[in-house]
């Protein structure tokens, strides 16, 4: 089994080579070249590629990937917004991805976003170092007492709703389907979801059917002063929207760790570029909203499982298994 791996970082190198051990048929070479239909043509000889959540799989690389004998997608991530469902069914490709490797890392980011908008984190440590110890401007709120609403109580919401229990909040939910196991969870519907929660975080896929639920008018819902949380998908805010929420002050406290135009800037440092993309340049220029660059997944913990489980369904895979459950989108 050989696997080309795209948009390779150190940290993926690292943890795939320290599970290869178990799996000593597996043959990676890695390749920090991101996957786009150019780069695809690369991918001759292999047997399958490895992809992450910013890789190009609409249907021209998928087509190009067919065309050089690919017929295993291995997403080391959750998500597969990014993948042409339709293009890859009608080429018989198997997409696999790592479904559940940390779902508690992603609920733990979640809630330091939280925290470090609605308390000024960052605010208060860069003022710390130039020596400025003065408080105005640094006044938080206090989420014990508090409603934290959580769409999306599937592995991560599941543990975003925990997390909130622990913190004291009543915490109320919107799913398709409800999750049996969350018996101190109110479910309701999504506009009484908008109406009663101080904390909002979002936990579900993106798909064409909810792509911006958070517009304009679900902003308009939302208690004045809500606290809004985004490590889910950009897709799924309005971010003209959401920004004119914050001038509003509607919304008090942003934290993101996902957004619309995060492409361009994920996992790259441009800390050297001028940057053009209006949004990213917009949203870090209001003081309460804290961004991340989609690291929520990025723990020891959440990269072993990754690269276990990717390697798991490579040699499964290879050895003529018909693979089934969670991990496998098609
Ligand atoms: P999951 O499949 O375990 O749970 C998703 C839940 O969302 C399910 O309960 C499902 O019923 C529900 N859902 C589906 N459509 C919905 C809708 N329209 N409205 C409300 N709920 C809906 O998935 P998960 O492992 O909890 O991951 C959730 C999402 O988190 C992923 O799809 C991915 O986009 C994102 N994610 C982000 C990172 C990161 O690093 N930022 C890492 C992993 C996953």
């Amino acid at each position: 089994m050989k696997i080309l791996f795209y948009g390779a970082q150190s940290y993926d190198k690292k943890s795939f080579e320290s599970q290869r051990g178990h799996f000593p048929e597996i043959h990676i070479d890695y390749l920090e070249a991101e996957l786009n239909p150019m780069t695809a043509t690369l991918a001759k000889g292999y047997d399958a590629i490895c992809a992450f959540v910013n890789a190009d799989l609409s249907a021209l690389t998928l087509e190009v990937l067919f065309g050089s004998g690919i017929r295993l997608i291995l997403l080391r991530c959750a998500g597969y917004n990014n993948v042409n469902l339709n293009v890859a069914r009608e080429l018989g490709m198997t997409i696999a991805r790592v479904p559940g490797y940390s779902p508690e890392a992603i609920a733990e980011h979640s809630m330091s976003l939280a925290l470090a908008s609605c308390r000024h984190i960052c605010k208060g440590y860069n003022r710390v170092r130039e020596n400025d110890f003065s408080l105005n401007g640094l006044t938080g709120t206090t989420l014990h007492g508090k409603t934290a609403g959580i769409v999306g109580t599937g592995r991560i919401g599941a543990a975003m709703c925990h997390i909130c229990k622990g913190f004291g909040m009543d915490v109320i939910a919107y799913d398709l389907h409800q999750n049996p196991n969350l018996d101190f969870v109110e479910y309701v519907s999504l506009d009484e979801l908008y109406t009663q929660s101080d904390l909002i975080s979002l936990h579900c896929p993106l798909f064409e059917s909810n792509h911006h639920m958070i517009n304009e008018d679900a902003i308009n819902k939302m208690k004045d002063g809500v606290i809004f949380v985004n490590t889910a998908r950009g897709g799924l805010v309005d971010t003209q929207a959401l920004m004119a929420g914050i001038v509003s002050r509607k919304i008090s406290a942003v934290g993101l760790d996902v957004y619309e135009e995060e492409t361009n800037n994920a996992f790259i440092d441009r800390s050297n570029d001028i940057i053009d993309d209006t949004i990213t340049a917009q949203l870090l220029s209001f003081p309460n909203v804290v961004i991340t660059s989609h690291q929520a997944f990025l723990t020891q913990e959440g990269l072993e499982a990754i690269a276990w489980t990717t390697l798991d369904t490579a040699h499964r895979y290879a050895e003529g298994e018909k693979l089934k459950g969670p991990i496998i989108v098609l």
